[in-house]
């Protein structure tokens, strides 16, 4: 029963207007100097004010109750600037939704009574969706909802499901109250509507021959991991008219099929229940005078388990969506969203409770003293559990200070995914100990000795596909055993191909004089050919499609990509060609910070020529991903020698044998080629830089040894070179326009 202390005696009087702060900030300016000093006054009065008093921003609240429990009860000071306008306040209660974007701009020690996401159960289409695809897995389970179809999408299932049932209730997507309900057999009528079809439960329990429902309060006190508690006390909720079961005479009788208050309030039969201490009589009674009633026919506890099953299973079907949406991760103890959720429940004539609908902005009009009395006590009880007050505020801005200053001083480490959960750990006990102490009314029903996990792992797997996260997963996890897969002899012939080209005298362009940067090179090479696309499967075990859409490679002679098979009938063949033909090459440029430079095989992803030392065979800056030239542009080029070389300095070796196909853009093709001899003859130019800079070098080091002291030699002298279009914003702007190199003191 409902537990009746002093301040349930409190009345309403609906006066909870202008909070200090809010008179203020309407007054007139005003320049005189005694006004101005009594402005301050108040100011800094107000300043030890909202330090001594939590501030409730009511803005957004229609409720009376709401700021009676809230100024009355808590003695909070209630602030009326719109919340989304504001951040100095400390809990918020608004009715409606909140969104992910609120929350995240939340500081830890502020409370909001709404999750973000909550739609995902409130609205009527997305709670058919989701415990539909739990249903599909758990159909025993999850059968405390009644059938219902989302249309137009579910059309052809209830198409064959119409013969079996009798009347289908019909609902709007997103509505409440009982707006847009009725009844109906003919559902093809609707069929391209967009609403919610069920089944309807045309044998109630009936109490008095009527028709009734539960409107049962459930807190949900944390969504990772899920908290979940049932409020002791709630409404039955009466039709006005004696039930029948549905056929076409009484089938557009709303009072008699329909138990919303907002609907049978207005029927002449309605009986408002005026008497707190009389909760038994008229069309809207307390939830525990009904189970009383029933408790006569039926067993309660029973009854009640099957409630609280599901109401955690709705719960649970949700959890990984809500989870997603709570964005603040590092909130340990789980509490900065709170919701108040009016979970309405149908009890059938043999006694098995059905979920109609989640209403996440249950009304808290207390238009009556039942009302009154119940909400009132709901809500208070909801703050004091949930521990919103100053002390539990000030603790968390001493230990954000505390946090702060270690930050600055650098001493905060960032904490390992173990300590975060030791943490929440943490916090989840401490919340056990405090919450179990501060029920009031409320009875914990989540987490409890069943164990939902089932559930919740199904819902996250429903989650993942839903999001694709599984299939990202699942390429991971397809890439690492592939990865694990590739045959020893692949893996080898790369590393022989590159460690060979590595020691071999083809040395590379860019610093013959320092080999640890052509391992980097190379290094970086070899990642590029495994990492670029896909970095498991060898080009010749990808689709040969995907070979040609996503590369787009083309050779010198006009042959399209060929398939494995093919390669290997092309293999003779291709032997004799490939003498006749000028070299495939395939470049790619890869820049790494600062100057280097590296040529990739687009084609093969296999193999690297590195062209032996010669001047010319300095690496140039090539900006297109593939280069490609048929035989006749070569000719018709003015440049074709000189590219042909490039080409030949630059070229990996094809290995694969293929047909190609003809480039579509062999213009372009051109144009990058000269493009790149242009570029080659610029590198020219920077080689002589670059001997210019050595000569440098050796000057400053003989300077050194001259011992006047008046110069600090440098420990070692690293010159770097600069592909032209590159800056290096460290350098004068001067030396950036003229291409100068880096140099540094190590
Ligand atoms: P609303 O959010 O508009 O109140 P509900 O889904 O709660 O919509 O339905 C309104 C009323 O219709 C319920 O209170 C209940 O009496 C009746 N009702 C809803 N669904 C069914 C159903 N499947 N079978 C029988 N009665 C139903």
């Amino acid at each position: 029963m409902l537990k009746q202390n002093e301040e349930n005696e409190i009345p309403f009087n609906g006066e909870f207007e202008d909070s200090e702060e809010e008179s203020e900030e309407f007054s007139e300016e005003d320049s005189e100097d005694d006004e101005l000093q009594n402005k301050r006054k108040k100011k800094r009065k107000q300043l030890v004010n909202n330090n001594k008093r939590l501030i409730m921003n009511v803005s957004d609240t229609q409720y009376a109750a709401v700021k009676f429990v809230g100024k009355i009860l808590n003695k909070f000071k209630l602030q009326y600037t719109p919340y989304l306008e504001t951040q100095v306040w400390d809990f918020c209660w608004t009715d409606n939704a909140v969104l992910p974007e609120t929350l995240a701009r939340m500081q830890s020690h502020q409370r909001i009574n709404h999750f973000p996401g909550m739609y995902c159960i409130a609205r009527k289409n997305y709670l058919g969706k989701n415990l539909n695809k739990m249903a599909k897995q758990f159909p025993e389970e999850f059968d405390f909802y009644p059938k219902t179809w989302m249309l137009p999408s579910d059309i052809s299932d209830l198409r064959q499901n119409i013969g079996k049932i009798k009347y289908f209730i019909v609902k709007p997507e997103a509505s409440c109250q009982g707006r847009g309900i009725f009844l109906t057999k003919q559902v093809e009528s609707i069929a391209s509507e967009h609403c919610v079809v069920q089944r309807y439960l045309h044998k109630p329990l009936l109490i008095d021959g009527l028709k009734f429902d539960f409107r049962m309060y459930v807190l949900l006190a944390g969504c990772d991991p899920l908290r979940i508690y049932l409020f002791k006390e709630g409404l039955a909720r009466f039709a006005t008219q004696p039930y029948q079961q549905p056929n076409q005479m009484n089938a557009e009788e709303m009072c008699m099929h329909l138990t919303n208050y907002a609907i049978n309030k207005d029927n002449p039969n309605f009986v408002f229940n005026t008497d707190e201490k009389q909760l038994d009589v008229g069309h809207k009674r307390s939830l525990s005078s009904v189970f009383k009633l029933l408790s006569e026919q039926t067993n309660i506890d029973e009854l009640m388990a099957k409630i609280k099953d599901l109401i955690i299973k709705t719960f649970c079907s949700v959890q990984p969506f809500l989870q997603s949406n709570y964005t603040q991760p590092d909130n340990y103890a789980n509490n900065m969203c709170f919701e108040i959720l009016g979970f309405d429940i149908l009890i059938d004539n043999a006694y098995k409770p059905y979920l109609l609908e989640v209403n996440h902005t249950p009304s808290f009009t207390a238009d009556t003293p039942l009302d009154a009395m119940i909400k009132k006590n709901l809500i208070r009880d909801t703050i004091a559990l949930m521990n919103i007050n100053l002390k539990v505020k000030n603790d968390l801005q001493q230990l954000q200070k505390e946090q702060m200053q270690r930050r600055v001083l650098g001493k905060k480490p960032k904490l390992s995914n173990e300590e975060k959960k030791t943490l929440k750990l943490q916090a989840q006990i401490e919340r056990e100990q405090y919450e179990s102490q501060h029920l009031g009314n409320f009875e914990k029903i989540y987490p409890c000795d069943k164990s939902y996990d089932e559930y919740l792992q199904h819902a996250q797997k429903i989650y993942e596909e839903w999001t694709g996260a599984n299939i990202r997963r699942n390429v991971k996890k397809e890439n690492a055993t592939e990865r694990d897969k590739l045959p020893q002899q692949r893996q080898l012939q790369h590393s022989i191909t590159i460690q060979g080209s590595i020691d071999s005298n083809n040395k590379p362009s860019m610093d013959p004089a320092k080999p640890s940067i052509r391992k980097s090179l190379y290094k970086h090479v070899h990642s590029k050919v495994f990492s670029n696309i896909n970095p498991q499967k060898s080009m010749t075990e990808l689709p040969q499609q995907q070979q040609a859409i996503e590369y787009k490679l083309q050779d010198g002679n006009d042959n399209e990509i060929a398939s494995e098979d093919q390669q290997n009938n092309f293999k003779q063949q291709e032997k004799i060609e490939r003498s006749k033909r000028p070299p495939s090459f395939y470049v790619m440029k890869s820049v790494k910070q600062g100057s280097e430079l590296q040529l990739v095989d687009l084609f093969n992803y296999k193999r690297i020529s590195i062209p032996e030392t010669s001047p010319q065979s300095q690496p140039i800056m090539l900006q297109q991903q593939s280069l490609q030239i048929s035989q006749q542009q070569q000719q018709q080029s003015p440049n074709f020698k000189s590219a042909t070389q490039l080409a030949r300095h630059f070229s990996i070796r094809k290995t694969n044998k293929s047909k190609l196909k003809p480039s579509e853009s062999d213009q372009e093709a051109k144009k990058d080629l000269i493009q790149a001899v242009n570029q080659y003859s610029q590198f020219q130019q920077q080689q002589q830089q670059q001997s210019f800079f050595q000569s440098q070098q050796q000057h400053l080091q003989n300077q050194q040894q001259q011992p006047n002291g008046s110069f600090v030699k440098p420990k070692v002298f690293n010159l770097k070179l600069q592909p032209p279009h590159f800056k290096i914003p460290s350098l004068p702007i001067l030396m950036q326009q003229q291409n100068y190199y880096k140099f540094r003191y190590d």
